[in-house]
């Protein structure tokens, strides 16, 4: 039995000192916890954080310039690089289509607007002046000029190509009341060309007649010589001395009051339904025709109807034209290609609120 009261008792000591242990233990736990819960609440955010800061803090002030080292110079970060050369590379292929397409203006409007995008990058990142004032400077330089696009000045209501010598009137006393200043083709072609030898005038225009009736002498030119406007006239040869149309005498002395004489093809043709032998007759006669009558150069083309295709192009080049008109609406700009000149029909039945808004409007 005593082997039985010493296994209590030692089993009884062993329990005691266990639960005395635990005791402890337990008594010093809780106090741990609570001051790792609190310290938790307030001190591990500010560790994550800051040590996450350093971290993007450390990346941002090291990769970039890295990076940048890397690209170029020192010049820019990554985003304004490829916002440039994108705004350049647009407005090449826009600037030398050489093609019978119209999708120039909508190349180079975003070109102009490509002007815009420059502030955005400036406050993105801090280094970068430099790329937007090259940017400014080239754009700068863009020429446009509103080229108006005549026909027959009569009495003919309803039909939009002839303009009434009073609608006429009209338009040239708000071009001469509102500043405009008519140019010689020569002149349009300096300006065209960035030629600063002589002052530019504030609001520079052309005006244009095409065909070559007879009207134009009887009409058109005494309105304009009211003003001291010269004007450009596109003539078919091959029409001249026919009913309604002009004589070499008449377009003789609108030259001589200021009127530069074009060919418009020989018989004023469907060019791109010929064959590039009657393409080459139609448009190098007609210059001939007009050198040889008047003594002076007659390289500047205008196509009939607009009409126009590679083989057209191909000739004039060929034969050393230096200018086209179309009838593509909008002004004459520099970054259109010199034989795809655009041009402002003048409606004959539209009155002068939307002539001005067709002036006013910028292309
Ligand atoms: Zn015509």
């Amino acid at each position: 039995m005593s082997f039985r009261r010493k296994g209590i008792l030692s089993f009884s000591l062993v329990i005691g000192i266990i639960t005395i242990v635990l005791l402890l233990l337990v008594s010093c736990l809780p106090s741990a916890d609570y001051g790792t819960e609190e310290e938790a609440d307030a001190a591990a955010p500010y560790i994550i954080t800051a040590s996450d800061e350093h971290q993007e803090l450390s990346a941002l002030q090291v990769d970039k310039p890295l990076a940048e080292a890397e690209v170029e110079s020192v010049t820019v970060p990554v985003v304004v690089p490829s916002v440039v050369p994108e705004a350049v590379s647009n407005a090449v292929p826009g600037a030398e289509p050489e093609q019978d397409s119209n999708e120039g203006t909508t190349l180079f409007l975003p070109l102009s607007e490509d002007k815009n995008p420059v502030p955005p990058s400036v406050t993105t990142n801090t280094y970068v002046p430099v790329v937007p004032q090259k940017n400014t400077g080239k754009t700068s330089s863009k020429v446009s000029i509103p080229v108006l696009n005549y026909h027959s000045v009569a009495i003919d209501p309803g039909n939009i190509v002839v303009i009434s010598p009073d609608k006429l009137e009209e338009q040239m006393a708000y071009l001469h009341d509102h500043g405009y200043t008519p140019l010689s083709l020569e002149a349009f072609i300096r300006l065209l060309e960035g030629d600063t030898s002589e002052k530019a005038p504030e609001k520079p225009i052309l005006l244009t007649f095409d065909d070559g009736y007879i009207d134009n002498y009887e009409q058109a030119m005494p309105i304009l010589a009211k003003y001291g406007f010269p004007a450009t006239l596109f003539v078919s040869p091959g029409m001249t001395e026919q009913d309604g149309y002009l004589n070499w005498e008449q377009i003789k002395k609108m030259q001589a009051g200021g009127w530069d004489i074009q060919p418009h093809g020989m018989s004023h043709p469907h060019l791109p339904k010929l064959t590039a032998d009657e393409q080459a007759y139609e448009i190098v006669e007609a210059r001939k025709l007009i050198e040889e009558h008047l003594g002076t150069k007659a390289d500047i083309f205008c196509y009939p109807y607009g009409e126009r295709n590679k083989t057209t192009l191909k000739l004039l080049k060929q034969h050393g034209f230096r200018y086209a008109f179309t009838i593509d609406q909008g002004f004459a700009t520099n970054e259109q290609s010199p034989f795809l000149l655009k041009r402002l029909f003048v409606n004959g039945e539209e009155d002068l609120q939307a002539f001005e808004s067709k002036l006013l409007m910028r292309k």
